[in-house]
């Protein structure tokens, strides 16, 4: 099947979403909390585009939104502009510390909402992609705490997690850097948590946390990596020389 998005023919599958089909074709459309390692989930809304499917033009989050016929989709007409800059002047309001989100406010001139609080300070959009990365990926040492406009992202009781092993995956997924770590030549402190820095045996870079790397040798049934990925290549491709010759 084919749609057209922005004037270009795209070629899709029925039900793949807007968004991986505008990417694949080279269209950008921007996003907060959609991470192609995890399912998108429609939370943020800022990649939300116009489509219109033979009646009419209609307003939709297109990393959630599966296309089932011909459409031609706008991903930056007048319409959605207007309506992309109002959620990120809202989200703005929620995160106003995120030079991410203050930037987006610049490209679409969002509205500054004068009657509305601010929150004092927070990078935080509370999209869930951290909380859903350490689930997926890792352990589910975090999770949505309180309600309202209290609600937040904590470990149990905003202490140090027993089952936190510092992988960082968490902070590294946040579209607003809202996750502090503190990386030292040895240590990392993530979530009130220091853990020890294990280096590459053999370049000296960072691998990962000791509690990391017991995690993995645990789940895989293998001793504790000591290389990094690169270095580990290399020693395989060295040892796959001397068996099969140059
Ligand atoms: S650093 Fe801790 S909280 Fe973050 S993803 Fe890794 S295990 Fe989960």
């Amino acid at each position: 099947m084919n749609i057209t998005i922005n004037g270009k023919i795209c070629a899709c599958e029925e039900g793949e979403f807007l968004l991986e089909v505008a990417r694949r074709n080279g269209i950008q459309i921007p996003t907060l909390c959609h991470h192609p390692a995890l399912a998108g989930q429609g939370c943020c809304r800022v990649c939300l585009v116009e489509v219109d499917e033979g009646r009419g033009p209609k307003i939709v989050v297109s990393c959630v939104y599966p296309i089932q016929r011909e459409c031609v989709v706008e991903t930056e007409s007048e319409r959605v502009r207007r309506e992309r800059g109002m959620v990120l002047a809202l989200l703005r309001k929620r995160a106003p510390d995120s030079p991410r989100i203050a930037a987006l406010c610049r490209i679409y001139q969002a509205p500054e909402l004068p009657r509305l609080t601010a929150a004092e300070t927070g990078k935080c959009i509370l999209c869930g992609l951290c909380v859903r990365a350490c689930a997926e990926l890792s352990v589910g040492a975090i999770s949505t705490v309180n309600r309202g406009v209290l609600k937040e992202i904590a470990t149990p009781y905003h202490e140090a997690s027993p089952v936190c092993v510092g992988c960082g995956a968490c902070a590294s997924v946040c579209p607003t850097q809202a996750i502090p770590v503190a990386e030292m030549e040895d240590t990392r402190t993530i979530w009130g948590k220091t853990f020890q820095l294990i280096h590459c045996a053999h370049c000296g870079n960072v691998i990962g946390t000791r509690e990391e790397l017991e995690m993995a040798a645990r789940r895989s049934g293998q001793e504790p990596e000591t290389l990094c990925e690169r270095c580990r290549k290399a020693a395989t491709a060295q040892i796959l020389a001397g068996v099969y010759g140059d």
